[in-house]
């Protein structure tokens, strides 16, 4: 059952996709293999920035199966989150953030998802014994800061959102809580909810703010009731910051990703991360950038950013940890280490030989580090 009633809604099956879009019936075929794999769900709202006299459009192709979900290249999970996980729906890579897979759910299961591997299906992934979980973040106090995920933690209940902050406020080593959330972008409406905006209020005070992570991938994301969301977390006290990611077809040019990071500045959310997109089965073939291509395309936008709205870094989220892309110098590649798993490699640079095929570290040439 959906955890949030807006949720009732949604667009799920093809049948009631056909009502907008026309599907011939070889792919319609196809596409049920595809939902059968990965489930599809698409908010009304979502659904209503789609401009369906563009097959190109941008938010179409964030939000609607394709055929090109039946390539398998790539894997699931790319940063190691199976190694990383202490307990069921709780993982520990760096020293001092926990992460808490909170729900597998979503507002709209995003085609181009990292998590595709759990978004909308049961899993052992997400977290079953809050208590636990808890408990685990209250004993190590090299934690000094948590990040709830998912799925979309926003699409659960008031009453979890708040049993969650209220624990984690109890910790005194917790120096803030972070809720990674798209809502803003796909049901913004879930944010006009005074309750949760009173929550919020309740749990982000002077000495430890509540940071919510949105997910804004294209400038038409940002819109009047987007807008209104973020306005009403803004005054409810909370944080805000973006996270991008470089995708084939939505956001792959310099304008465009120039004008989503000054529109985020402009309405309040710093840009954070523009993450490359990584080799995810079913996602890597047809929304991976390469890196050499992401780097020329990022620096491009920064020409048209000002110093507020490029404050973000162009991040590979490795295996290894959180790697800088730094940029391109005489034909080799720059990279550092912005965080690291094993922390003797925090901040080390090192290079790579340029490779224009290359859309992740691994197929790089051999390390030559630096310093
Ligand atoms: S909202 Fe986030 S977790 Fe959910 S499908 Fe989209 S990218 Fe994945």
């Amino acid at each position: 059952m959906p955890e949030h009633k807006e949720l009732e809604e949604n667009i799920s099956t093809l049948q009631q996709l056909k009502k907008h879009a026309t599907i011939p019936p070889q792919v319609e075929r196809q596409l049920e293999q595809v939902i059968q794999i990965h489930p599809m769900r698409i908010s009304p709202y979502y659904l209503s920035l789609i401009d369906w006299n563009d097959p190109n459009d941008p938010i179409r192709k964030m939000a609607l199966p394709s055929i090109e979900e039946l390539n398998v290249d790539g894997v699931y999970d790319t940063s190691g989150e199976a190694e990383n996980t202490k307990m069921p729906g709780l993982q520990h890579k760096y020293n001092e953030t926990a992460l808490i897979l909170a729900t597998n759910r979503c507002a709209v299961y995003c085609r181009h998802c990292f998590r595709k591997r759990l978004v909308g299906l049961p899993t052992d992934e997400i977290l079953k014994r809050f208590e636990e979980a808890v408990a685990y973040v209250a004993k190590h106090e090299e934690i000094n800061n948590v990040l709830i995920s998912g799925g979309d933690p926003l699409v659960l209940k008031n009453e979890i959102i708040e049993r969650f902050l209220e624990a984690l406020s109890s910790i005194k080593h917790i120096q803030f809580v972070r809720i990674g959330s798209r809502v803003p972008v796909t049901l913004p409406r879930r944010l006009f909810d005074q309750g949760i905006l009173a929550i919020f209020r309740k749990y982000s005070k002077s000495e430890r703010r509540l940071y919510i992570v949105t997910h804004f991938n294209h400038p038409r994301e940002i819109t009047p009731q987007s807008i209104k969301a973020i306005n009403n977390l803004i005054k409810s006290g909370v944080l805000l910051c973006n996270q991008t990611v470089l995708l084939r077809g939505v956001n792959d040019d310099p304008e465009t990703l120039a004008k989503l990071m000054n529109r985020l500045a402009s309405i309040g959310v710093t840009p954070y991360y523009v993450f490359q997109c990584r080799p995810v089965k079913r996602v890597k073939h047809h929304f991976q950038v390469p890196i050499c291509e992401g780097v020329r395309i990022v620096e491009k936008a920064k020409e048209n950013c000002s110093g507020i709205s490029k404050r973000f870094k162009y991040i590979m989220a490795h295996r290894t940890g959180k790697i800088e892309i730094l940029g391109i110098l005489n034909n080799e590649v720059y990279f550092k280490y912005h965080q690291a798993k094993d922390r003797k490699n925090l901040g080390m640079m090192f290079k790579r030989p340029v490779n224009e095929q290359a859309g992740w570290l691994d197929d790089f040439d051999l390390i030559s580090e630096l310093a």
